[in-house]
């Protein structure tokens, strides 16, 4: 196995006994990059990283002690904040957008010695399900390239499922970690909302946003999740509760647990290749003592609409800021403000992000508030009482991560509601708050990655991580790395 294919624990315990050198690591990550365009990165890091892989050299060479996070190479998405580095949010619009601050998420790496390889291709403003909506071009998926990695963050997740970095960070609103790392085949977890600062990402939604580690592990996605979470002042929404060990305290049994299997979420649009495969696992997990329990989570066929109408309208606040004005870009030539602002949107966002910003603002607009965002923000509060529900009868909820495989390049982009559909298992969880993990099940035999997702209760993250560590080491899937 090359040393990009290594996870992020084997990589740290082979640095530690000087077996390779960080230099190593990177140098292999680089030539996996140069050598498979999926045109995953908006901008790498590579003559820093070098750097910085010989400063941790040094470091290793004094004998000095070694965090977990040390010199592992990290790709981030391209909404979250490095001073001084491009932040793009895959749109025209901030081309030129260097932020003169860290994300907390970021400072907590750097201060663990973390390597940053480069920024991460996505969707413009984390829109979209696909990757096709990035003003950088799509990324393809390493498992088909005819394929999408899914989105938005398809860039981080199709580089840790081909080598190109260890591991990396997205962001996830409606799905946008865990659809794609269900088309990719990697791990990746949305944490609770609050649970991860979101200070210095850009803001999409403010009610949905989180910042999520992907892996190819478990224990890697847990020891990431441990570097990033925990208390912000700077994030008036951030919880102040301690963070578990999480990359420590894997081990735990399953048997006796009990799984919830929401009815509504096997019906109409679920694919049977994908459903057939999700079921064996459910088999899968019985067998090994898990105990289903069918429920009922009544109100799921409202989390579309409500996730659109409440995403769209945060979107449509969010986005005010990009006026030309302060940073980013600027259109050439206007007469007057009225005209240079105006000019400056239309030129510098996709069509997404406009027909985004039209669908909230008109949710918003006067006449139409209770109608639209009200009552979405009614439906809301069934939808996270329908968790709150089931919880009280089951320790997790099991369900796919998304209704299909991976799709073609092309195959939805001119029909926005069936791309829509696509994070039909992905938005409830975002809406209620609570935490949920894909998990990669083994690759069938066309090649495609299928996920399974696991929803727990508020804060319970070490409940979903322990889970799927077990179902790991049980081998219902398999970490396969698409080289
Ligand atoms: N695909 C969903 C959307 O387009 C989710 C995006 C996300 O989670 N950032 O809004």
């Amino acid at each position: 196995m090359e040393l990009c294919e290594q996870s992020a624990f084997v990589l740290h315990q082979m640095l530690v006994s000087k077996e390779i050198s960080c230099r190593e690591i990177l140098l292999s990550l680089l030539n996996r990059i140069h050598s498979r365009d999926l045109n995953a990165y908006i901008t790498l890091f590579e003559e820093e990283a070098l750097k910085e892989a010989e400063r941790v050299d040094q470091q290793i060479k004094r004998g000095e002690d070694l965090s977990p996070w040390t010199g592992i190479p990290l790709a981030v998405k391209d909404n979250i904040c490095i001073q001084g580095k491009p932040t793009t949010c895959g749109s025209k619009i901030l081309t030129s957008f260097q932020p003169p601050y860290d994300a907390s998420v970021i400072s907590k790496l750097k201060e663990k010695d973390c390597l940053f390889i480069g920024k991460t291709n996505m969707d413009e403003f984390a829109m979209g399900s696909s990757n096709e909506n990035s003003h950088y071009h799509p990324v393809r998926n390493p498992w088909d390239p005819t394929r999408v990695p899914g989105g938005s963050s398809g860039g981080s997740v199709a580089a840790v499922a081909s080598g190109q970095a260890i591991w990396a960070l997205g962001s996830d609103t409606g799905g946008s970690i865990r659809q794609p790392a269900s088309f990719c085949g990697v791990v990746g977890l949305k944490p609770t909302y609050g649970r991860v600062s979101r200070y210095g990402l850009v803001a999409f939604a403010s009610s949905l946003d989180q910042i999520g580690p992907i892996a190819r592990t478990v224990q890697d996605c847990a020891l990431l999740l441990e570097a990033i979470a925990g208390y912000d002042s700077l994030d008036s929404t951030s919880l102040d509760r301690p963070v578990p060990l999480y990359s420590t305290n894997l081990k735990r049994e399953m048997q006796g647990m009990k799984m919830g299997i929401p009815r509504e979420f096997f019906g109409e649009g679920l694919d049977s290749k994908v459903e057939e495969r999700i079921r064996f696992a459910i088999h899968q997990l019985e067998e090994a003592g898990v105990e289903p329990l069918e429920i009922s989570l009544p109100h799921t066929e409202y989390a579309i609409a409500t996730y659109y109408l409440i995403a769209t309208a945060e979107a449509s606040s969010n986005l005010a800021r990009y006026d030309g004005v302060r940073y980013g870009y600027r259109t050439k030539s206007f007469r007057d403000l009225y005209e240079m602002q105006s000019k400056t949107r239309q030129e510098g966002f996709g069509d997404e992000v406009k027909r985004r910003i039209m669908l909230g603002t008109y949710a918003l607009s006067a006449g139409y508030y209770e109608a639209y965002y009200g009552r979405a923000q009614k439906a809301r509060t069934l939808i996270r009482r329908d968790f709150d529900q089931a919880f009280e009868k089951v320790d997790f909820i099991l369900t796919p991560t998304a209704p299909t495989q991976a799709f073609k390049i092309g195959e939805k982009i001119e029909d926005p509601l069936q791309m829509y559909l696509s994070d039909i298992y992905t938005v409830s969880p975002s809406l209620a708050g609570v935490p949920a993990l894909s998990l990669p099940l083994d690759i069938p035999k066309d090649g495609l990655p299928i996920g399974l997702q696991f929803i727990g209760k508020t804060l319970e993250e070490e409940k979903l991580l322990q889970i799927a560590f077990a179902c790991e080491e049980m081998k219902i899937l398999d970490n396969s790395i698409s080289s």
